[in-house]
């Protein structure tokens, strides 16, 4: 799994970081989204499909 953020899209709803904080944060300079994780875990798998869910914008997407 690779995690793939368009930041042009990000609109700094947190929602991903909420969802998956192991994963996602949220630069405090430029207000959008990081990944600190662009190939998570197996183990946060789960939390990283629904982070990409939650983000009411789509700007995250998941690639294999
Ligand atoms: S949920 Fe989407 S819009 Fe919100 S911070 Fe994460 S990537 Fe950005």
């Amino acid at each position: 799994m690779r995690v793939i953020l368009d930041p042009q899209s990000c609109q700094a709803y947190g929602n991903c970081l909420l969802t998956a904080p192991d994963v996602f944060d949220l630069d405090e300079e430029t207000g959008v989204a990081i990944i600190l994780q662009e190939r998570p875990p197996a183990e946060l798998h789960a939390a990283v499909e629904e982070a990409v869910r939650s983000c009411p914008v789509q700007a995250l997407t998941l690639e294999d």
